[in-house]
């Protein structure tokens, strides 16, 4: 029985060894981006940049924004399959004393990760006394309402045809489709076969530093999102740069399983980062030669928070990442991840 221990853990051996090929092969074959690829994306999206930034201060030279700047795993070499999108960062400037922020758990919805942005001292600066007055619904500042400001100056506004056509592009704004959340986006042709959407992404910093994005929450529009997505990004990036670890590279592979796997698209970065930062609590070895084991444990954890129902912000752990999701939808990803865990590889074949 000895000998038939040693032939499963030999077994296992070529199992994890083949399942460990296979993940580099296909990480190069088809979930890094090229340099060239990335390179040419970014290019393109600093032009779109440029053409923004200079249109909206010309055309509405009063409205209060800090200056734009481009973001988004594009920048970080932690894209996959193609280099297709970035985010515009767009900072509104806000009157400290007329507005504040509201964490969504002291609200009656009760959701952390939330913000309610409110307007103070209507009774001595009345409405109108802020540029953003505009965008008031109910006496609080609606990250719909901001999106659709900047939606009519960006595709109602500005002639794309002839800025494209200068650039060498074509530029269009780009239709949402009816699953996603609200989104500005502008779909720029820089090549014959690639194509880049440039996601325009409102933002508030508050004076403690928390940042919130004009993305609202999928059932109640008037939240702002936080965003932890800087905090997250640097942490993964300064963990594997500590000791030449493989968290992006197993970050990598499982966006791309879930960018090419239709029933996987509802898990999105954020959710596989934090399980990825929440492994890397109670795992402390990332060398290459375990990415095999770590993504195999990446689609464990996965399946667990799915079953729990609750995959913790690993930046803040009240904020529930899968709070966006209906119970449905977390019990069809859950069902998928259950089923490839006999068989990862199963995840590759895309
Ligand atoms: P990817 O788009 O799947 O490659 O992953 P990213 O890491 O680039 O995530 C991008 C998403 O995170 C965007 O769709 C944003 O809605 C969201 N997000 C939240 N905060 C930020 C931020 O500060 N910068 C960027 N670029 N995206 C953010």
């Amino acid at each position: 029985s000895s000998r038939s221990s040693s032939k499963a853990a030999l077994q296992r051996g070529r199992m994890r060894l083949s399942l460990q090929e296979h993940l580099w092969a296909f990480y190069h074959e088809r979930v890094n981006i090229s340099p060239e690829e990335q390179q040419a994306a970014r290019h393109a999206a600093l032009e779109i940049c440029a053409e923004l930034r200079a249109f909206i201060h010309t055309k509405v030279p009063d409205m209060p924004l800090r200056d734009m700047y481009l973001s988004g795993s594009l920048y970080h070499d932690l894209q996959v399959v193609s280099a297709d999108h970035a985010q515009l960062m767009v900072p509104l400037i806000l009157e400290k004393s007329l507005w504040s922020f509201i964490p969504g758990e002291e609200t009656i919805m009760n959701v952390p990760g939330f913000w309610l942005v409110r307007r103070e001292n209507l009774e001595y600066f009345p409405r109108g006394s802020s540029y953003w007055d505009r965008c008031l619904i109910g006496g609080y500042l609606s990250p719909k309402s901001v999106l659709e400001v900047f939606e009519k100056l960006v595709t109602g506004c500005m002639n794309w045809p002839a800025i494209g056509s200068v650039l060498g592009y074509v530029v269009r704004p780009a239709v949402p489709s009816h699953t996603e959340a609200l989104t500005l986006s502008l779909e720029v042709q820089y090549d014959s076969e690639r194509r880049l959407h440039v996601d325009f992404l409102p933002l508030l910093v508050s004076e403690d530093a928390v940042s919130l994005i004009a993305k609202p929450h999928r059932e109640r529009e008037n939240l702002w999102r936080q965003s932890f997505w800087s905090a997250e990004t640097t942490k993964l990036l300064a963990l594997d740069r500590d000791d030449d670890g493989c968290r992006c590279v197993c970050l990598k592979i499982a966006k791309a399983v879930c960018k090419l796997n239709p029933a996987l698209t509802p898990l999105n970065a954020s959710h596989l980062a934090n399980a990825v930062l929440l492994l890397c609590e109670s795992e402390r070895n990332w060398s290459r030669e375990v990415l095999a084991e770590r993504f195999t444990q990446l689609i464990r954890a996965l399946v667990g928070h799915l079953e729990a129902g609750r995959l913790p912000c690993a930046l803040d752990h009240k904020v529930n990442l899968l709070c966006e999701l209906t119970p449905r939808e977390v019990d069809d990803l859950g069902y998928t991840l259950y089923c490839s865990l006999s068989d990862p590889e199963s995840l590759l074949r895309t």
